[in-house]
Formats: C-alpha cells, sequence, structure tokens
C-alpha cells in the first residue's frame, strides 16, 4: 500500500457509502466517513423492538442474482437466508388464489407481457440511456402500456400489482423504457429468483460488518451542507464542521444532494437529472400478533391483493448468532404499501391500526390477536426522501446518463446512479464504479 494516496471523504453511510469504503481503504485510500443519521445503513434498517420483534423497516430482500450482495455476504462468512416456500395468496374482487395456481386469464397475460418485454429488449441499447430510437417507448407511462396489452381486468390488474410492488409506485409513474431496462437484468434468470433471500441477522448487521473491515470510525450526526472546490482541494462544510479532503465520494440520496450548496455550482444537467430522478413512495408497517394465526390457516402470511394495503409477508428474523440458536422471531407481518395508497395510509392519524382494520376485513384473526405495531415512512425522512428511485417517464433518454456524471473531484454513488436502480444491489453496483473512478482521476 502506498502512503501517498489521496484522502477521500466518504458522505452518506448507507450500502454505497459503505461499499466504497470498503474498496478504497482496501486500495490504500485514507478515507473518512461520515454520516448525516446517528446510525449506519440509511435505507438498510434492522428494528429491534424487543420481545423477539425483529424486522426490517426498509431494504430487505436479496433476489439470487443480486450477486453482488451475495458475494459480499459469502466473503463475510455469512449465508443468506432463504426466504420461505410458502406460494404467494392473490385475491382479487373477493376471489382467492395463489401465485402457483394464478387464473388462467392473467397467466396467459403474464406470458403475453414477458414475452413482448423479452422481444422488445433486444432493440435496447447498453446502457439503456444509449437507445436513443427508443423515444416513444421512453414517453409511454408502463400502466398505458399494460392497458394496451393485457386481455382481462383480472390480467391487468395482476400485472399492475405486481410490477407496482417492484417498482414503489402507481404505473403512471414509470416509464416503459426504464422498466424495459429493468426487465433485461433478469433475463438471464434460472427459475424464480425474486426475493429468494434476506440478511442472516438482518440488515443492518451486515452494515455494522462492512464497516468493520473498514476499522474506521464514522462521524455522526454530520450533515453536509456545502461543498467548495478549488485547487487541488475539496472544502466540505457540515453542520458541525468543516473538512478539507482530496476527494469525495458523495453517497446520499437524490433528495438529499438537491439541498447540498456547490461552489462551483452543478452543471445544469446534473443537476436537472437529480430534480428529475423520483423517489418511490413506499411505506411498510410491521404488525406484531401474539400467536402466528396464519400458519394456523395453512397460509405462510405472503398475499398479493386488491385491497389499499396491496401486500402482505411475514417478516421476523430470529435474534442471535445464528438462525439455529438465535431467538425464535416474533408472530409479526409486514404489509408493504406503494404508490398514491401509500400516500393515504402514511396522512392518517394511526396507519398501523388503519391497514389492521382493512387487514381484518379477509382476516379477522388479526384485529383479535394484534397486540402492536409500527409505521415507517420513507418519504417523510428527510435523509431518505422516498423509498428509492424509479425511472419515471421522459428519464432515461433526457436524464439518467447525467446522474452518475464526475463533478471534478465528487463522484456520485447510490442505488439511484446505478443500472440496478432501487436495489441494494445498485447500491454496492454504484460503490464499484466511484472506485474505479477515483483509481482513474488520481492517474490523470
Ligand atoms: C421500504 C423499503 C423497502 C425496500 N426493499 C428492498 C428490497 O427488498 N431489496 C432491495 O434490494 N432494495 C430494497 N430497498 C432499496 C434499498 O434499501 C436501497 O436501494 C439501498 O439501501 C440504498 O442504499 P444507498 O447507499 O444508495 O442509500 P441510503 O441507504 O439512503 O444511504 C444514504 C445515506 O446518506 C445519509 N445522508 C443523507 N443526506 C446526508 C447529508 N446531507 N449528509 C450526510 N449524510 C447524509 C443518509 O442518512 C443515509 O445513511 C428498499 C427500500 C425501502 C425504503
Amino acid at each position: 500500500m502506498s502512503g501517498s494516496k489521496e484522502v477521500v471523504a466518504v458522505v452518506g453511510m448507507g450500502a454505497a457509502g459503505l461499499r466504497a469504503a470498503m474498496l478504497l481503504h482496501e486500495a490504500g485510500y485514507q478515507v473518512e466517513l461520515f454520516e448525516g443519521r446517528h446510525r449506519l445503513g440509511g435505507r438498510l434498517h434492522t428494528v429491534d423492538e424487543g420481545e423477539g420483534c425483529l424486522f426490517e423497516a426498509g431494504g430487505e430482500w436479496i433476489d439470487g442474482d443480486h450477486h453482488r450482495v451475495l458475494n459480499l455476504l459469502a466473503s463475510m462468512g455469512l449465508e443468506p437466508l432463504p426466504a420461505p416456500v410458502w406460494p404467494k395468496t392473490v385475491i382479487y374482487q373477493g376471489k382467492a388464489t395463489n401465485e402457483a395456481e394464478l387464473w388462467t386469464d392473467a397467466f396467459e397475460d403474464d406470458l403475453r407481457i414477458e414475452s413482448m418485454a423479452k422481444e422488445m429488449t433486444s432493440e435496447l441499447a447498453t446502457p439503456g440511456w444509449k437507445s436513443k430510437t427508443c423515444l416513444e417507448w421512453d414517453n409511454t407511462p408502463l400502466d398505458r402500456f399494460l392497458a394496451e396489452n393485457t386481455r382481462s381486468m383480472r390480467g391487468n390488474w395482476w400485472l399492475t400489482a405486481k410490477n407496482r410492488s417492484d417498482e414503489g409506485d402507481d404505473l403512471e409513474k414509470i416509464g416503459l423504457l426504464g422498466w424495459l431496462c429493468g426487465f433485461r437484468m433478469y433475463l438471464d434468470r434460472d427459475g424464480d429468483v425474486m426475493s429468494a433471500y434476506r440478511f442472516p441477522q438482518g440488515a443492518s448487521a451486515f452494515c455494522e460488518m462492512m464497516l468493520n473491515s473498514t476499522g474506521k470510525e464514522v462521524q455522526f450526526g454530520w450533515c453536509l451542507e456545502r461543498v467548495n472546490q478549488a485547487g487541488s482541494q475539496i472544502e466540505l462544510v457540515f453542520d458541525k464542521g468543516l473538512v478539507k479532503v482530496d476527494r469525495l465520494v458523495l453517497a446520499i440520496p437524490p433528495r438529499a444532494v438537491e439541498r447540498v450548496i456547490f461552489e462551483p455550482p452543478l452543471p445544469p444537467s446534473n443537476r436537472c437529472s437529480l430534480e428529475a430522478c423520483e423517489m418511490s413512495p413506499a411505506i411498510k408497517i410491521a404488525w406484531h400478533f401474539e400467536e402466528s394465526w396464519w400458519l394456523e390457516k395453512n397460509w405462510g402470511g405472503s398475499m398479493l391483493c386488491d385491497l389499499p394495503f396491496q401486500q402482505t409477508w411475514s417478516s421476523g428474523l430470529k435474534e442471535g448468532s445464528s438462525q439455529a440458536s438465535g431467538v425464535n422471531p416474533a408472530p409479526l407481518l409486514t404489509t408493504y404499501i406503494c404508490g398514491q395508497a401509500a400516500r393515504d395510509y402514511a396522512a392518517l392519524g394511526d396507519p398501523v391500526r388503519a391497514a389492521l382494520y382493512d387487514l381484518a376485513k379477509v382476516h379477522p384473526e388479526a384485529s383479535q390477536t394484534f397486540k402492536r405495531g409500527w409505521c415507517f415512512d420513507w418519504v417523510k425522512d428527510s435523509f431518505a426522501g422516498g423509498a428509492f428511485s424509479h425511472l419515471a417517464p421522459g428519464y432515461v433518454l433526457q436524464h439518467q446518463e447525467h446522474i452518475s456524471s464526475q463533478f471534478g473531484r465528487v463522484h456520485f454513488a447510490g442505488e439511484h446512479t446505478s443500472e440496478w436502480v432501487g436495489f441494494i444491489e445498485g447500491a454496492l453496483e454504484s460503490a464499484e464504479r466511484v472506485f474505479s473512478e477515483v483509481q482513474q482521476s488520481e492517474l490523470n
């Protein structure tokens, strides 16, 4: 390792910032770490409410083809937790089935959309924003595409519900081209590897391990307000003081970057891309029950439905050093709600009980055995400004290229700057990119 490497500040200790810090530290850079909150992880946040109530308030699932996350876990000697094998219940207009026995009309629509999407992806360039001939797709909202290409109302609802859950917002807010770029990432999938795993002991423990591998301390409660670039140094103004470094890796979400003052100012292309980058309004509500009543109904707890709360799953994680020896998880269900419905619940005085009331319409046991619950509204969280980014109509061709553009000695990381937009995998991908940018810039 060379002692003459640059001093790099990493601001934002979510998955992206932590991974960037690891890579830079391993390569011999002197890293200085800052975080506005008083905890690690950002949108990875494992909550422990006692009585075995351990659950994820933010990012939770790892898809089987999220190789960066899986490899990093493996390098830490951690086994990802396989998802439960119960098929998801599907409820539409009072009729119930499950994912494995989907209604024929919905299944046919699903297959048709999948095969259309596969064919359309062959016209995309890499990266997606180079697909200049796909302007019409970029301007088409996904809901319109589905309305025009599904044949049954049930099929249209099914595809809408599934995709809203993945995108985190209502489908008029999602551009067809951006959706196709995401779809393309899954083309090599072997079988159903969506939501295949969770973090053993929770995502926060994973973040702690990332930090520990750097041996560095984080300055918590340091909120970046201003970046002054002049000459070969960069001056960072935090609410707690001023720091001078050689380079900055800025791993904070778009709404948070927008609040930072840059001198000289950010070029218009960077600024516009940040403003156009939309964050999904998604909330999570966790309910703690006296017992796992759903298991007695021979149901695993996972559901996609046309009720206002949209989706549920069983969310308890085991406490302790291993899944085999840890404290048994408490009976917990999570409901994950996206789009306008999320805003509507969050605006209510007591979203936990409001959603429980809706759940009890289909499962009366829910209100009979309810103990307590918690709501996590990521839109109101000023450090996040939403759950995760998505590609709005018109965004890919006009803006996506610029969101990750290096600006002098400032390098932008975070899931919103990646190809795996919205995912933990994307946060790690962005860390790899900024790491090579820093190395390259030092050589130049
Ligand atoms: C409800 C929910 C469910 C999700 N589900 C999944 C899932 O199942 N699978 C999946 O892969 N992904 C999921 N995600 C997305 C995933 O959590 C994120 O993509 C990922 O964690 C983002 O990491 P990041 O490092 O880019 O940003 P963040 O985690 O947001 O990290 C940014 C950090 O910067 C800090 N910060 C902000 N402003 C400042 C400032 N001015 N100064 C200093 N620090 C600042 C923040 O406090 C934060 O710690 C979900 C997210 C949510 C919210």
